[in-house]
């Protein structure tokens, strides 16, 4: 039974590059599209509250700007994007939060600058730490399809 399903696969995957191979431009290239069009639809339309998937979107602070558009693009399911997108989003805002308080008169107005006192003598020691914070901590998950 293993061996057959080993076989079928490889069988689907050699039909998959024939004809991939019969239409213009690189064959595979147009197999990774059809690859990442596959996961967008999956992701998008089946994934979309997976605690999983949301985890891997958070960790790479979303998809890559390519895999972004090309997922908006293809499904146009906004609401199961933003869905997607939902934890990193509330991570980052937290970790913006979670700054110095800005020097301010009624401590009300917090610019998107850390104060002077934060900055080092180079004025981006204090940036570092919140750049790294903010940085995705993998990769866009598309993009290891
Ligand atoms: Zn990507």
């Amino acid at each position: 039974m293993r061996l057959r399903k080993r076989r079928l696969a490889r069988h689907m995957h050699y039909h998959a590059l024939r004809e991939a191979l019969t239409e213009p431009g690189c064959a595979i290239r147009t197999l990774s599209a059809a690859g990442v069009r596959r996961y967008a639809a999956a992701v998008v339309y089946t994934y979309a509250n997976d605690p999983g998937v949301q985890r891997a979107v958070l960790r790479s602070r979303g998809w890559c700007v390519a895999h972004a558009w090309q997922l908006a693009g293809q499904t146009g399911a906004a609401l199961d994007i933003a869905v997607l997108y939902r934890p990193a989003l509330r991570a980052l805002l937290d970790i913006l939060r979670s700054r110095p308080a800005q020097d301010g008169a009624d401590g009300s107005h917090r610019a998107w600058t850390w104060p002077r006192s934060a900055l080092g003598p180079g004025g981006q020691a204090g940036v570092e730490p919140l750049a790294r914070s903010l940085a995705p901590q993998g990769s866009c998950p598309a993009c290891e399809v």
